[in-house]
């Protein structure tokens, strides 16, 4: 038994804060209270205790040329298949890959993320070589990790081949997600889609971007990229920076939800999303880090970032611990599947114990987290039985 004593706690899916104790036992945790102190002490005085973060959108496979392709174009870098990050992918060993990832998901577990969905190139090959990797060295994070297939980009797609990749990746992973509707065709989405629904796996794709890909968009099929992922049956959709018409409107209605990722939009110059309208049509967004070769994996400096640049582009204040949601409790208001796939625990009594500890530098624990915590306040994470002492 594990006792975290004397720490402001960020309490259940509202995240309120509350000074007292929690019992962990066999990685669960079985009692918040101020009385409780049984078996080994860990003293959280003057620190915050936080849920794990979920970050909800990692390319981890680029971590092998970190800040290699500064100020190019995003379709320079990221398009596949010829994109300077896919060539490097393919040009990289196993070995090389190995190293890069691992250092990644370290990093990762150091700023208090427990969980990551990855956005897997390679094919079934880059699914394997990142499970066998967390594997061997048992390193203590939950990956999810969706897979994609070069079969996915034909301009004239072999659909049997897209229908027999799509069936071999999700025996290995938790979800397929293809690039975004510029590489693929709404068959092939419509496919990928259905699929997923029917294994009860997350089916995601970019959308809205930028403005650019949202008029191709419709000059092509009428509709917007929104509509187009909507309709076809996608449970996440990344980014919606440009979103147009009802496109707010369709994600809120819809089983889906979304993943916004401010640094890496602002990284290659492509706008920021609306979150106060977001917000606002009552949806409950996640945040991710994207491609590791645009931007560390630091939930912390997206949360920062975030908070910060919604000043500027819409003269509106979000309140803190909304951003902090996006990063921890906002997983449970996500599409249906995700959050049955997922089961990220926030700390309440009988859930599992993921969690994180971290100096606290202000009067408010919020703005602490997001405003002041640097990698070396951060004094211990547990993701259920393993608990990291850094
Ligand atoms: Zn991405």
């Amino acid at each position: 038994m594990i006792t975290i004593a004397n720490g402001i706690v960020l309490y259940g899916e509202e995240l309120v804060a509350k000074n007292t104790n929690i019992l962990i036992d066999d990685g669960k945790i079985i009692e918040i209270s101020d009385s409780v102190k049984e078996g080994e002490i860990i003293d959280a005085t003057g620190c915050i205790v936080c849920p794990s973060f979920l970050n909800a959108h990692t390319h981890i496979g680029d971590s092998i040329i970190a800040d290699a392709a500064y100020g190019k174009s995003i379709e320079e870098i990221v398009k596949p298949p010829n994109g300077i990050k896919h060539l490097a992918l393919e040009e990289a060993s196993d070995d090389e890959l190995k190293i890069a990832m691992k250092k990644s998901m370290g990093f990762m577990l150091q700023t208090g993320t427990s969980h990551f969905i990855d956005y897997r190139e390679g094919g079934l090959d880059g699914v394997k070589l990142l499970k066998s990797i967390i594997a061997e060295d048992k390193i203590p994070i939950n990956p999810i990790i969706l897979g994609r297939d070069n079969s996915f980009f034909d301009e004239d797609p072999n659909i049997h081949q897209v229908k027999i990749a799509i069936r071999k990746l999700l025996k290995h992973c938790d979800g397929i997600a293809p690039s975004g509707f510029g590489e693929i065709t709404d068959e092939v989405a419509e496919i990928i889609a259905i699929e997923c629904r029917n294994k009860e796996k997350i089916a995601s794709i970019h959308v809205a971007e930028y403005e650019k890909l949202q008029k191709d968009s419709i000059a092509i099929s009428g509709k917007s990229e929104v509509e187009r992922a909507i309709n076809s049956g996608f449970n996440q959709l990344v980014h919606v920076v440009s979103p147009i018409a009802n496109d707010l409107d369709l994600i809120a209605k819809a089983d889906a939800n979304i993943v916004l990722c401010p640094r890496s939009n602002a990284g290659f110059g492509n706008g920021i999303s609306p979150l106060p309208e977001i917000l606002g049509k009552g949806i409950n967004p996640l945040i991710g880090t994207d491609n590791i070769m645009i931007n560390s994996p630091n939930i912390f400096k997206e949360l920062e970032f975030t908070l910060k640049i919604m000043r500027v582009y819409y003269k509106d204040y979000i309140a803190p611990k909304e951003i902090l949601k996006m990063a921890t409790s906002n997983i449970r208001y996500a599409s249906s599947t995700i959050n049955k796939l997922i089961n990220k625990s926030m700390i309440k009594e009988g859930e599992e114990a993921q969690l994180f500890i971290a100096k606290n530098s202000s009067k408010d624990p919020y703005l602490s987290l997001i405003n002041r915590t640097e990698t070396k306040d951060i004094t211990c994470l547990i993701n259920r039985n393993n608990i990291i002492h850094f």
